[in-house]
Order: C-alpha cells, then structure tokens, then sequence
C-alpha cells in the first residue's frame, strides 16, 4: 500500500546500466532486439514505507509533501518519528506529541535498529517518554526542541547497543544519511524518467 511507481534496471550489452519505467523491444544502447540480456531487467527496490506496516522503526519524511514529488534535499526539512510495535506513529511537532497520523506516512524511509527482543523495551521507553510534559506543544521549539530532540532522547533513553547520540547531528550521520543516499538516488532516478523513457548509467562492478 505504497506508491511505487516502478523503476525497472537491466544490462544487454554494453557496460551501461538501463534504467527504465518499461523494458522496451529493442535495446536503446545499441538498437538490436532484446535478448540475453548480460543483467535481466530487474525492480529497482522502492525505498519507502508506510510507517504503519513497519512496527518496531524510525521513521523518516519530509516536513512537507513527498520524497517522490516534492522534497529538495537543499531546502527541505525532515520530519522524524517513532513506531512502536503495535504500528502506532509517535511524533513531536508543534502540537506536542502525535499518535498516528497515518496517512502522513504511507511513502517514508523506515529503519529498523534493534532486535525483536528490544521490542518489549522499545515500547516502554515510548509509552514512558509520552506521558512527560516536556513533550507538549509549548515546548516546542522549530530549531532547539524539534521531532529530532524526541527521537534524539528516545534513543538515550533506550540505550541499545552504540544506538546513544550526542546530538542531532551524531543521529543524522550515524543513523540516517546512508539510508537517504539511497532514496535521494531512486527520488532522482524517478524524476529523470518523468522527462526520457531510459536512463543510462555507467555500470560499476
Ligand atoms: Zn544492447
């Protein structure tokens, strides 16, 4: 229940890499019909979820509008959540805490960080933190006291593993960046073959 719209990868012939909505009937390198391909056409996986059906997360979108659409990696903000493992989202915004705005969060990164056996101390660490009046809407602040201070604190509490930050920056880098790498690739991809049929990328081994 996501909107992948559908990238397709393969490889004929030459060390170029298609990327493509559709696999066409002839090969856009070099114009011969398609067969034996040296990579079968192949999904390019979708990067994004929907926080409900990903229990036990962290959960990523942008402030406004889409990964897909909408978000520009130089001016847009991101908005950060918890999910317990019932598939509640929890998330600190100007309004204080937020249970399940859902239909919010149908296409957004989701990491999942500890072990099933975890789960029991995810959730009260969770139910914990949302009974305390430092996450009310009047201590929000946009840039001091934002989503990222919840989910900044959520983890400190938690104390898994390496899983301890010293500042929203140390949970960007550690936590976050690999995994919007990812996306920002496939959001660029998408958004290229809105314009042209193929993409063509160097295929590095
Ligand atoms: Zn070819």
């Amino acid at each position: 229940m996501n909107n992948d719209p559908g990238v397709v990868c393969f490889r004929h012939c030459s060390t170029k890499s298609v990327f493509c909505r559709r696999v066409p009937a002839t090969c856009p390198v070099c114009s011969s019909r398609m067969q034996n391909f040296v990579v079968d056409p192949f999904c390019v996986p979708y990067p994004f979820a929907n926080a409900a059906h990903n229990p036990t997360s962290v959960v990523i979108r942008p402030s406004r509008g889409s990964f897909l659409d909408d978000y520009d990696v130089t001016s847009d903000d991101l908005h950060i959540g918890i999910v317990d493992s019932a598939g509640v989202i929890l998330e600190f915004d100007r309004e204080g805490l937020i249970a399940n705005d859902a239909v919010r969060w149908t296409d957004c990164v989701a990491l999942e960080v500890v072990p099933a056996a975890w789960t029991a101390r995810w959730d009260e660490t969770l139910s914990f933190m949302s009974k305390d009046p430092k996450w009310k809407s009047v201590n929000y602040n946009a840039i001091n006291m934002n989503c990222f201070n919840f989910v900044l604190e959520f983890f400190n509490n938690l104390g898994y593993a390496d899983l301890k930050f010293a500042s929203k920056e140390d949970l960007c880098e550690r936590l976050i960046l690999l995994k919007m790498h990812t996306a920002c690739r496939y959001v660029s991809l998408y958004r290229n073959l809105k314009d042209q049929e193929y993409l063509l990328a160097d295929h590095h081994a």
